[in-house]
C-alpha cells in the first residue's frame, strides 16, 4: 500500500490550495475528489452544447493576492477580467423606468450618483474610504490561525498577544466603526450614509449573500465587509470574471499543485477517515480501498467531515454538540440561462458597457426584506434578489457566436422549503426568476434557449455543501474567527490527532478565497503566514 505524507479529502479550491502549499514544501500529497472533476463550488461546465457556465460560484474578488503570487497562478492559466459596472434597474408605477448605475470610472460614477442625490454623491468617497480602512484592518486577520482566547498554550498566548497589539494600535474611531460593522444590519449601516433607496439596497445586498438573513437582520453588515475584502490587482472591492469561468481558477490551482508534485485523483469518494487509537491513519474509499497517510486534511464542510466521515464515536461529546449546532441554512440558488440574443434592459436599451458588468435586481431595501419574508416562512421569494452577469460579454468563448450565457445568483430559496424540494418546486423557482427578470428585460423569454435551475438541495447533492450553504456554514458572528467551526478548534487541527481541516467551514470562511487552504497548510507546516 502506497503511503503519503498527507491525503486531502476533497478537490474544492481550498483543498487544492492546501495541496499546492504542502507539495511545494516537499510533502508527498494526494488529493481525493469524489466527483469526476475538481473545483467543488468553483467549477465550469458545458451544461448545454456550446454553452459553458460557472455552474455555482461565478465572480472572483476574494481570492487572496498572495496565493495568486506564490502559486504563480497566471502562469497556470488564471486570467481575471474586471467587471465594469453594477446596474440596478428600477420600476416606477409598475413600469420599468429609471436605473442606478455604479461605474468603475470615478467621475462617471459621481455624476450618476448626483443625478439621484447630491448628498449621496458627496458621501460616496468617504464611505468607500471607511470600508477600505476597515478591510485593511481585517486583512491581516484573514491570514492567521485564530487563537483560542480560553487557551493557556504558550503559542496561542503569543498569538493572542500579537492580535491584542494589533487591535491596540487601532484608533478609537476606527475601532468603533469596526464594532458597528460586526454588530449592525447592513441596511442600518447604509442608512447612516445614504438616502437613495436603490443605492442602499444594492450595497446592502452584499450583506445577505449566502445567509438566511435579511438586510435588516443584525450581523449582515459584517457579511457586507467580508465581500468588500476582495481585491483585484490591488484594487479593493473590485470584482472580476475568470476567463473560462470559475472552473479555471480551480484548474490553475490544480495545475500549480501538480507542478509541485501533488497527485490528484478524481471519482475517488472517501467513505471514512480511518481512525485507530484516536489517531487518523489515512482514509477508506467507497469500495474499500485504503489509503495510508501520516496526516489527513479534510476540505469537506464540518458536518460532512466530523458527523459523516469521522463518526461521533471518535470525537468528544462537547465537540460533536458544537458541530451539530453549526448553522448552515442554505438560502441561495443559481439559474443559468443559454440565450439566443443579449438581454435588452428597458431602462438602458441596446448593447453597452452595462452588459459587461453586473445587473442587480435590488430596487429597494423593502424589496429585499420582502424577498426574505417569503423565505423566513419557508417559501421561495416571489420576487427574488438577483445578481446577474453575462460572462459571454467578457469572454465570448463561453457561448456560440452571437449567443450568450447568463448567470443569475438568486435569493431566497430556503433549503428547508415547505413541502421540500421537488422538480415542480425547482421549476417554480426558475419561473419566479424569469418572471421577475422579464419585468426589466422583456426580451428574456424570446431569447431563452435553455435554463438550468440549481436549488440549495442540488448544491448539497452535487457539491456536497451541507444544506446548500455556499460558505460551508453561515458567516455569522457566532461562528466566525475562534468559533469557526467550533470553540478551541479554529486552528485547522481537530480533536483527532493527525486530522486537519482546510475548507471554508474554517476561518476566514467562504468565497473563492483560498485563505482556509493556505492557512491550514502553513499551520500544518508549523509556519506563520
Ligand atoms: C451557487 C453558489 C454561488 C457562489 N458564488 C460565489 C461567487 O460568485 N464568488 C465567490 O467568491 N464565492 C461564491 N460562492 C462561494 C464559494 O464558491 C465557496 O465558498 C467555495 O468555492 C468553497 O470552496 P471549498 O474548497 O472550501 O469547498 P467546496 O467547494 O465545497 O469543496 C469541497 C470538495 O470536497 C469534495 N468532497 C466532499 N466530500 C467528499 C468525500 N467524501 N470524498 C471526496 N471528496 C469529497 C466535494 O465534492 C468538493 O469538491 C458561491 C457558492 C455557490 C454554491
Amino acid at each position: 500500500m502506497k503511503k503519503y505524507d498527507v491525503v486531502i479529502i476533497g478537490g474544492g479550491h481550498n483543498g487544492l490550495v492546501c495541496a499546492a502549499y504542502l507539495a511545494r514544501a516537499g510533502k508527498r500529497v494526494l488529493v481525493l475528489e469524489r466527483r469526476s472533476r475538481v473545483g467543488g463550488a468553483a467549477l465550469s461546465e458545458e451544461v448545454f452544447p456550446g454553452f459553458r457556465f460557472s455552474v455555482f460560484s461565478y465572480v472572483v474578488s476574494l481570492l487572496r493576492p498572495e496565493i495568486i503570487r506564490e502559486l504563480e497562478l497566471p502562469r497556470h492559466g488564471l486570467h481575471i477580467l474586471p467587471l465594469e459596472s453594477t446596474l440596478t434597474p428600477l420600476r416606477e408605477g409598475g413600469k420599468a423606468g429609471d436605473y442606478l448605475a455604479q461605474w468603475n470610472d470615478h467621475d462617471r460614477n459621481r455624476r450618476e450618483l448626483a443625478r439621484h442625490s447630491l448628498r449621496d454623491a458627496e458621501a460616496y468617497d468617504e464611505f468607500g474610504l471607511e470600508l477600505h480602512q476597515m478591510a485593511r484592518l481585517i486583512k491581516p486577520i484573514l491570514a492567521v490561525a485564530p487563537p483560542d482566547p480560553a487557551s493557556l498554550h504558550p503559542r496561542e498566548l503569543l498569538d493572542l498577544a500579537r492580535l491584542a497589539r494589533m487591535f491596540a494600535r487601532i484608533e478609537k474611531k476606527k475601532f468603533n466603526t469596526l464594532w458597528k460593522l460586526l454588530t449592525m444590519s447592513s441596511a442600518d449601516y447604509l442608512d447612516t450614509w445614504f438616502e437613495t433607496e436603490a443605492l442602499k439596497a444594492t450595497k446592502s445586498a452584499s450583506g445577505i449573500i449566502g445567509t438566511m438573513l435579511g438586510p435588516r437582520s443584525p450581523g449582515t453588515a459584517y457579511v457586507l465587509l467580508h465581500h468588500y475584502m476582495g481585491e483585484l490587482d490591488g484594487v479593493f472591492r473590485a470584482w472580476g470574471f475568470a476567463k473560462g469561468g470559475n472552473g479555471s481558477v480551480s484548474a490553475a490551482i490544480a495545475s500549480a499543485a501538480r507542478g509541485f508534485g501533488a497527485e490528484i485523483r478524481t471519482s475517488a469518494p472517501v467513505e471514512k477517515v480511518w481512525v485507530e487509537n484516536a489517531r487518523a491513519k489515512g482514509v477508506v474509499l467507497e469500495g474499500g480501498e485504503e489509503v495510508r497517510a501520516h496526516t489527513v486534511v479534510s476540505g469537506a464542510d464540518p458536518r460532512r467531515t466530523f458527523l459523516g466521515l469521522v463518526g461521533e464515536k471518535h470525537l468528544p461529546g462537547e465537540f460533536v454538540e458544537s458541530i451539530r449546532r453549526f448553522k448552515f441554512r442554505g438560502a441561495s440558488a443559481k439559474v443559468n440561462l443559454a440565450l439566443g440574443e443579449a438581454p435588452n434592459f428597458t431602462c438602458m436599451p441596446g448593447p453597452g458597457p452595462h452588459l459587461r458588468g453586473a445587473v442587480s435586481i435590488s430596487p429597494s431595501v423593502a424589496y429585499l426584506e420582502q424577498a426574505y419574508d417569503d423565505a423566513k416562512y419557508g417559501e421561495i421569494s416571489r420576487r427574488p434578489y438577483m445578481d446577474i452577469v453575462i460572462p459571454s460579454m467578457l469572454d465570448p468563448a463561453m457561448a456560440p457566436p452571437g449567443k450568450h450565457v447568463m448567470s443569475i445568483f438568486v435569493q431566497y430559496a430556503p433549503y428547508r422549503l415547505n413541502g421540500g424540494w421537488t422538480d415542480a418546486r425547482r421549476e417554480a423557482l426558475g419561473d419566479a426568476v424569469i418572471d421577475t427578470l422579464a419585468e426589466y428585460a422583456p426580451n428574456i423569454r424570446s431569447a431563452l434557449l435553455h435554463r438550468q435551475v440549481v436549488t440549495p438541495a442540488d448544491i448539497e447533492r452535487v457539491v456536497g455543501l451541507s444544506e446548500g450553504n455556499i460558505f460551508q456554514g453561515e458567516l455569522s458572528l457566532q461562528q466566525m474567527f475562534f468559533l469557526r467551526p467550533a470553540p478551541a478548534w479554529s486552528r485547522y487541527r481537530t480533536p483527532v490527532e493527525g486530522l486537519w481541516q482546510c475548507g471554508s467551514g474554517t476561518h476566514p470562511g467562504g468565497g473563492v478565497m483560498g485563505a482556509s487552504g493556505r492557512n491550514a497548510a502553513l499551520a500544518l507546516l508549523g509556519e506563520r503566514a
